[in-house]
């Protein structure tokens, strides 16, 4: 979907390792940190205070990367100087009330109060006419350098399509305008999927390892019936998205040992009416930055240099392995 090789070399997790150690952290988190500014009753630094919330949550970033007041420095007279305003809004999903919670531990209904947290936001800020994408995601773990482990994610609506989703949207569209069906749900019910990619499927989605991972553990949540965002979800199927991302979530942190670090993303189609947006696919994607419980995958000098990823694992090991910790409930 990016248009973009990824080199399988599955030889080179035999290689002998110097590299960065991932010991696994054990998490003492207190159940409320009156440090912590995503704790009820807190004092944030900008003086505003955070309601007694329970469950799921969402409030402005207060030191938001992109505002919706930006100035405007559009400047395409020199091409080599060429300038543009990036705004938008970025908000803060606090996914629990306990600072010691994750996604894997809260209750069942909490979690489906979360993905429907995930559906109102998106609804809400992609009917913002400045608004041309809404990328909802979660960074979890000090490994990829959250400094905060209140159970949280974040969105950031841009006035703007980023570069993966203008990959992704002409990847979407170019494959159904040729073949005349969905390309992830085409892609779901192909053998090699079924057979060997597969780790778990429910009535209507179906997690799996995708065919060209970047990451050794990539999985995605891949919806049956081909939608273009979460608000097209109905209220069964968001509760059995819910707890089927919940399951997954559990198996990483069987897999690492831990409170698992993550990227997870949640893929909407944009909003900015471009006439291609109604072939996307919505699924989830997970990137966990570990290539096994002690061992972190860094982009470095060939990766860095081409933006062609080397994944160590066989996409099919990985599926296998996760397919039996799914197994192993
Ligand atoms: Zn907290």
């Amino acid at each position: 979907m990016l248009e973009q090789w990824v080199i399988i070399a599955a030889n080179s997790a035999e290689r002998p390792w110097s590299g960065s150690m991932a010991t696994p952290i054990k998490s003492t988190q207190p159940e409320h940190d009156p440090g912590c500014y995503l704790c009820p009753g807190v004092t944030r630094a900008t003086g505003s205070e955070n309601p007694d919330y329970q469950g799921a949550y969402a409030f402005d970033n207060d030191f938001p990367t992109l505002a919706a007041n930006a100035p405007d420095v559009n400047d395409a007279s020199d091409p080599l100087f060429i300038t543009n305003s990036a705004k938008g809004k970025c908000r803060v999903l606090c996914w629990s009330e306990k600072h010691n919670a994750t996604l894997a531990s809260i209750n069942e209904q909490q979690m489906i109060d979360a993905a429907n947290l995930w559906r109102n936001e998106y609804i809400t800020l992609s009917a913002d006419p400045t608004i041309a994408q809404v990328l909802i995601f979660e960074n979890k773990g000090v490994e990829i350098g959250v400094s905060n482990l209140h159970p949280h994610g974040q969105i950031y609506a841009t006035n703007f399509v980023t570069e993966n989703a203008t990959r992704m949207r002409s990847s979407f569209a170019q494959y159904t305008l040729k073949n005349k069906a969905p390309l992830l749900q085409t892609m779901l019910s192909s053998e090699p999927v079924q057979q060997q990619l597969m780790v778990e499927q429910c009535n209507h989605w179906s997690v799996i390892v995708p065919f060209a991972a970047r990451f050794s553990y990539e999985t995605w949540i891949i919806p049956h019936r081909a939608i273009t965002s979460i608000a097209e979800a109905s209220e069964e199927e968001i509760a059995e998205l819910a707890l089927c991302y919940q399951r997954q979530v559990r198996r990483y942190d069987a897999l690492f040992e831990r409170s698992a670090p993550n990227i997870t993303l949640l893929h909407n189609a944009p909003c900015d009416n471009h006439e291609h947006n109604q072939h996307w696919g919505f699924h989830i994607a997970f990137h966990p930055p570990l290539r096994d419980a002690s061992k972190m995958k860094f982009l470095a000098g060939f990766e860095a240099g081409s933006s062609n990823i080397v994944n160590p694992l066989m996409p099919e090991t990985a599926a296998q392995r996760l397919r039996q910790l799914a197994q192993a409930g």
